[in-house]
């Protein structure tokens, strides 16, 4: 069998969940355990992690209860003389986890989740420290793993593949999950035909608007999708206020507006659900055994979905419709352009969704055997595309964002201020393929 190492190519599966009423027992079981778990490991703060181990030791250190001894009768603190792995530890003090609804799979899965945290936090600059997770929340998961056993397999196909592991596909309209059986999913696509490949973590979620849904991470050693043919377009994209994008082959695509019809909507329910929370307080009614209140809350989650399904649609159809018609595709680096623009620019820049949009173009590209790269968005717009006279210098005025369309003050080409600064985008980006070794600050 194939290890998981040798299989670089990974894509996500996310499949809407039918539990029945049994079954949904089992998983708030488990995803009350996980949370649990999580936020007693992160009260103890208990790490073993090597990378992490020597620092955070000093500031955490692990429970007496859990030091052993030496033959030099010297404490050792190490991780491999506790029984079996830190949620275990865990679970050992209250009886409650032993339930056989558990599935031993998302204890360790909650421990790597846990170490994940901490392990972001030392590494990435800008991730805070691990945070308690809420039973409010509106979102719920938990981790399990899928196993394949080799004479399971041997007896189903030879290679581990969707349908032999001990999670697998059943049918087309089943899947069996560790202590759940068969469940009911909605299989919105067809499923990946690779000669390969491996379900490997497995995250179970539950929404506010009482959903289900089930993300499978698979692995092949071939290209889930087969690499487009070459069409010979570049293009540069430019982000800005007025409109989602400008494109340097003078495409516009215009802010979306899912938001703006379903505001009034919002509102209304948000009114609603205000008034019902007043009334309850006033009757001495706790929330949660005020139905009106509780019926109502679920109205508003639904409208809060909506409006997320209908942004990630967007940008998935944009994004995708970008990379599958031009080979390359350049865009501005958003942490540079925070940096130069003004604070109403950083606002919506969290609002439209822009860095979800460059994380897709990231991702999609090599997918379709595309190029996708990110240019320092300086002098962009100031820049006359065509004699590359920069705006401000010379005694001329800089563009404001007031200038939608401005004139060349050298060579008197009349341009729009955004198409411009995609053409300017997409130099930049094919200047940047051809001699990666030029510093571009020291061109411009
Ligand atoms: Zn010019």
């Amino acid at each position: 069998m194939p290890k998981k190492d040798d299989l670089p190519y990974m894509m996500g599966l996310k499949l809407r969940l039918y539990p029945n009423w049994k079954q949904e027992k089992i998983l708030w079981k488990n995803l009350n355990a996980s949370r649990f778990i999580y936020n007693q490991l992160l009260a103890n703060s208990w790490t073993d992690s090597r990378i992490i181990k020597n620092k955070l030791d000093k500031r955490y250190p692990i429970p007496e209860a859990y030091w052993r001894y030496g033959k030099n009768g010297k404490v050792i603190k190490k991780s491999q003389k506790r029984p079996t792995g830190l949620a275990r530890i865990t679970a050992q003090r209250y009886p409650w986890l032993n339930d056989d609804d558990l599935d031993s799979d998302m204890f360790t899965n909650t421990e790597v989740n846990y170490k994940a945290a901490w392990n972001m936090f030392r590494k990435v600059h800008t991730a805070g420290k691990p945070k308690f997770k809420r039973k409010s929340r509106p979102v719920q998961s938990y981790s399990t793993s899928n196993h394949y056993s080799s004479a399971t397999v041997k007896k189903h196909g030879g290679t581990p593949s969707l349908y032999n592991g001990s999670i697998k596909f059943l049918d087309h309209n089943h899947i069996q999950l560790p202590k759940l059986g068969s469940i009911k999913v909605k299989l919105h696509r067809s499923l990946p035909t690779n000669r390969l490949v491996r379900i490997a973590t497995v995250t179970i979620k539950h929404y506010a608007t009482g959903q289900w849904t089930v993300s499978l991470l698979l692995k092949s050693d071939e290209p889930f999708r087969q690499a487009l043919p070459n069409t010979n377009q570049a293009v540069g994209i430019d982000l800005n206020t007025e409109n989602f994008l400008t494109t340097s082959d003078q495409k516009q695509v215009a802010n979306p507006h899912y938001y703006r019809a379903l505001k009034k909507h919002l509102a209304k329910h948000q009114r609603i659900l205000s008034r019902r929370a007043r009334r309850a307080k006033k009757e001495h009614r706790p929330l949660w055994a005020s139905k009106n209140y509780q019926q109502e809350k679920l109205v508003v989650a639904k409208i809060h979905q909506r409006v997320r399904n209908r942004r990630l649609n967007f940008l998935h159809e944009t994004s995708t419709a970008l990379i599958k018609s031009h080979d390359l595709v350049v865009a501005e680096n958003l942490k540079s352009k925070n940096m130069l623009k003004n604070h109403a620019l950083a606002m919506s820049i969290s609002d439209v969704g822009w860095r979800t949009f460059l994380g897709m173009l990231e991702y999609k590209a090599p997918l379709y055997g595309r190029t996708f790269v990110e240019v320092n968005p300086a002098y962009t717009t100031q820049t006359c595309y065509d004699c590359g006279f920069v705006m401000g210098s010379k005694g001329t005025k800089r563009l404001t964002l007031h200038d939608r369309e401005w004139t060349c003050p050298n060579c008197h080409v009349h341009h729009i201020r955004d198409h411009n600064a995609a053409l300017n985008i997409l130099a930049k980006g094919q200047r940047l393929l051809t001699r990666p070794d030029q510093n571009l600050e020291a061109i411009y």
